[in-house]
């Protein structure tokens, strides 16, 4: 297992090399797309190798749970005004309120009853974090997200009933398959619903990803190594 004192651990040195991976990936798709963003994956990752890639110059994270950002994050955000923190997983009702005051945006928006509630916090908050919707593109039984049946009513009542503004789609391709159908079928999806922000792409797919509109991509082990088990 790799931590912060394992020298093998250069979390610069990925954080430059998958840079230099999206870039490729952006000039071989060969049109005049915004540059792509870098979503660090730090979830399990402690403080300490976070601050490697705080020290390097990034700023863009991405975590899976609120009690852990609560944990991990404040004193960084205190530091780095700059910050942008992404929560990439699922959000349970009850803790809307506590998402929208840590996240700048919340991926993972899955269902009206969630909607509505992060709705509610941000009229009441003075943040005003970006929201995207979750799409379970594999139609898989365990899967977090909306199915793509459900998708255009959650977005239209979004933005009609819940006046919850979403400005894009996210997805997790099934595990053991092909991911490039499932990419096109999202950025299909979100270019008839005009939506801009394609979250796709992980440590083993982002190259694919971009090739087909990722505008985001979610990069974890690539850069910070394998995830602990205990943070
Ligand atoms: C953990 C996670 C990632 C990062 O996965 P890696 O394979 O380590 O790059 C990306 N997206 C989501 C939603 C995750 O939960």
């Amino acid at each position: 297992m790799r931590n912060a004192k394992d020298t093998s651990l250069d979390v610069a040195e990925n954080l430059a090399n998958v840079r230099r991976l999206i870039s490729a990936a952006e000039a071989a798709r060969n049109n005049s797309d915004a540059p792509v963003e870098l979503i660090a994956v730090s979830k399990m990752h402690s403080v300490e190798t976070i601050k490697m890639a705080l020290a390097s110059g990034h700023r863009v994270f991405g975590e899976n749970r609120v009690q852990e950002t609560q944990k991990k994050w404040p004193d960084q955000r205190d530091r780095y005004p700059d910050l942008s923190l992404h929560l990439i997983g699922p959000l349970q009702t009850n803790k809307s309120a506590d998402a929208v005051e840590l996240f700048d945006v919340i991926q993972t928006v899955d269902r009206p009853k969630l909607a509505r509630a992060l709705a509610s916090h941000i009229q009441k908050s003075s943040r005003n974090p970006e929201c995207m919707i979750q799409v379970n593109i594999g139609d898989e039984a365990q899967k977090a997200g909306v199915s793509i049946a459900d998708f255009p009513d959650l977005l239209a009542q979004c933005r009609g009933e819940f006046d919850l503004p979403i400005s894009g789609v996210m997805c997790i391709p099934p595990v053991s398959e092909n991911p490039a159908p499932y990419f096109a079928l999202l950025a299909k999806l979100a270019d008839r619903h005009d939506l801009k922000t394609l979250s796709m792409g992980m440590t083993g797919d982002y190259e694919t990803a971009i090739k087909f509109g990722a505008t985001s991509v979610r990069v974890g082990t690539g850069i910070f190594g394998p995830r602990p088990t205990i943070v």
